[in-house]
């Protein structure tokens, strides 16, 4: 992608700047050199879901069919968010992450 910016050059950029630009994790598993990428917001989207789960939670601590169901969807909630971490060729998790940011259109 043309406007693709480095981490660096994203830091050095005003509050409102920022707001033009989309991160996105670009990834490579050293185990066997597969490229994927993933944008962060999903990440964040998952982040989210698990805070409100967690804060459910501690409501509804008197009613254990409750407690279950929060639970087990936090449990789908870190497979998601493991999957995103590794490679989706071979599962491994030895895989390095590099931050890019690209503008909105
Ligand atoms: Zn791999």
């Amino acid at each position: 992608m043309s406007n693709t910016i480095t981490e660096e050059k994203y830091k050095s950029l005003s509050w409102s700047k920022k707001q033009d630009y989309i991160q996105e994790w670009a990834c490579i598993c050293n185990a066997c050199s597969h490229k994927w990428h993933y944008l962060d917001s999903v990440e964040k989207q998952i982040k989210r879901e698990q805070t409100s789960n967690a804060l459910m939670g501690l409501g509804m601590c008197c009613n254990p069919c409750m407690t279950t169901a929060t639970s087990n969807a936090n449990t789908q909630l870190e497979i998601q968010e493991a999957k995103l971490k590794s490679c989706p060729k071979c599962g491994s998790s030895n895989v390095k992450r590099t931050a890019k940011f690209f503008q909105k259109e």
